[in-house]
């Protein structure tokens, strides 16, 4: 039984007195013991958001990490440092990462590593743009990132996979729950084909425009453990019942 986890993540959104309204919203409320529930904000708000989360069963994530330990990287963020400031998350490879900043395959292996060893629970995000859907191509695409970023890691403990089909995300546009849940089961054959896996374990959560009112619909399907969530996560009240919904 996978314990379902719902993830919002606020993008470059939010100020400090926004986060204190948000998470005095979300904190005050609780999170019910059978889901795990992350808010992501910028990094410049971690350590507010922890700080306010602390005590309750709120966890904090950021929504990028460096590839590299520390040094001469201006600019970046290594995954220890997120670990020291109280982060559990770190969202990796997100569409708009890969999209405005180039990331390929391997600089998100590269990141999964450094997230990794520094005890960081990654949330790897793939999917497909609406070209390689329409093109058929669809998984052919989440394979292959699936396969660059995870094929040769030492380890993938607390690997969470979010499967996020770039042309749902923040366009209004869902993936129904049952092409969802074609391409959730499969990405959980290709995680069975990765040595030391235990696939059935592995939490595969969808991202892409869920809002109250699809999120119960997406969660019913078998092999969807939750959701990553955008726009309705700076809201409290659809935040709140998108939790709701993954309770079951
Ligand atoms: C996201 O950016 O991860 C996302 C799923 O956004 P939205 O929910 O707004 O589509």
């Amino acid at each position: 039984m996978r314990k379902p986890l719902v993830m919002g993540n606020w993008k470059m959104h939010g100020t400090r007195a926004s986060v204190h309204k948000l998470l005095a919203g979300l904190v005050s409320e609780g999170a019910p013991a059978s889901v795990d529930v992350a808010v992501c904000p910028v990094f410049v708000h971690i350590p507010l958001a922890v700080s306010l989360c602390e005590g309750s069963a709120l966890a904090v994530g950021a929504q990028d990490c460096s590839h590299m330990a520390e040094g001469a990287y201006t600019g970046e963020v290594a995954a220890a440092m997120l670990v020291d400031s109280g982060c559990h998350w770190v969202i990796l490879g997100h569409s708009e990462r890969r999209q405005y900043h180039g990331e390929s395959d391997d600089m998100v292996a590269a990141k999964l590593a450094a997230a990794l060893a520094a005890g960081i629970a990654p949330v790897v995000c793939v999917g497909e743009t609406r070209d390689e859907r329409e093109a058929g191509e669809a998984e052919y695409t989440v394979a292959r990132q699936l396969q660059g970023a995870l094929r040769g890691q030492a380890s993938l403990h607390s690997l969470v996979i979010a499967y996020e089909p770039v042309w749902a995300i923040g366009t209004g546009l869902t993936a129904t729950p049952e092409q969802a849940q074609a391409m959730h089961a499969f990405i959980r054959g290709q995680l069975e084909a990765l040595p030391g896996l235990d696939a059935a374990a592995v939490r595969v959560v969808y991202g892409g425009s869920v809002k109250p009112d699809n999120a119960a619909e997406l969660f019913a399907q078998d092999d969807i453990d939750g959701a990553l969530v955008g726009g309705a996560s700076l809201d409290a009240q659809d935040f709140q019942a998108i939790v709701a919904a993954a309770q079951g």
